[in-house]
């Protein structure tokens, strides 16, 4: 496995769709080598999720986990997840205000709306389907993670550009209300 340079806002294969990949494709060294080092470069950048354009590849995969994240300690944890070819929908019209953070846009945050509760199907890694509800800020990483699938950035969901800040300037200023009303949201779902 190999970690591999993350491509940053600008890049434009951030803003192309990822293409749909067959189960044979899967499965080839090729694919599950892009996987496993999709991983390594998630874990090793302290990320929560990263997708294949992320890293230059224009294939329909990414992968999410959360364990003691530092970037993100307020995030419920998440198994590793292989996500391939997700399709995803929202449960509901619940959502839930998140400051989010993207690997490929350095040093900057901004408040998103996302849906609370979202149905995700996809392929795992080994190619079996998954139909799975996903709540809260896990919730919100999928969707994160799915829209850079399809081209899309945290950035264009900012709606109010006045709640952008860099990460100093979160820690200085807004982490401490942010936790505290996220940590009651999380409580309250129980995700
Ligand atoms: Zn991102």
């Amino acid at each position: 496995m190999s970690v591999l340079p993350i491509v940053a806002v600008g890049h434009p294969i951030l803003r192309e769709p990822t293409r749909v990949i067959s189960h044979d494709e899967l499965q080839t060294p090729t694919v599950q080598k892009l996987i496993a080092d999709m991983i390594e470069t998630m874990r090793q950048a302290d990320g929560a999720g990263i997708a294949a354009n992320q890293v230059g590849s224009n294939l329909r995969i990414a992968v999410a986990e959360v364990r003691n994240n530092p970037r993100y300690p307020y995030k419920p944890p998440i198994p590793l997840t292989v996500f391939v070819n997700p399709v995803l929908t929202a449960v509901d019209d619940e959502v839930v205000e998140i400051n989010e953070g993207c690997l490929s846009v350095p040093n900057l945050r901004g408040n998103v709306h996302r849906n609370v509760s979202v149905r995700v199907r996809y392929l795992d890694r080994e190619g079996n389907n998954r139909d799975e509800i996903k709540r809260g800020l896990t919730a919100g990483t999928f969707q994160h993670e799915c829209d850079h699938l399809d081209g899309r950035l945290f950035l264009d969901r900012v709606t109010d550009p006045g709640t952008f800040t860099t990460w100093e300037q979160f820690e200085q200023h807004h982490r401490a209300a942010f936790v505290e009303r996220i940590t009651e949201f999380v409580d309250r779902i129980g995700s």
